[in-house]
């Protein structure tokens, strides 16, 4: 049988984006948090788009809620 983590492949679009990046939360260099799939994600690019993107859920880095709730990451 092959494993498979459910939680990796299932995608988890919140209806409704956090607005702030949870206490207990640690994010590392260049991640940031996704407010949809709720964790930390490393955005990715996308190249054609010249967009990065969340590699869980697609959302891009130019999306309000997730600059919102990046306000201390992303450089405005
Ligand atoms: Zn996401």
């Amino acid at each position: 049988m092959e494993q498979i983590d459910m939680f990796d492949i299932i995608n988890t679009k919140n209806e409704i984006p956090d607005k702030k990046i949870p206490k207990t939360a640690v994010l590392k260099k260049k991640e940031l948090w996704c407010p949809y799939c709720s964790k930390p994600v490393i955005f990715t690019a996308d190249r054609v788009l010249g967009v990065k993107r969340c590699p869980y859920c697609g959302i891009s880095n130019k999306d309000y809620n997730v600059k919102m709730v990046n306000d201390r990451w992303i450089k405005r």
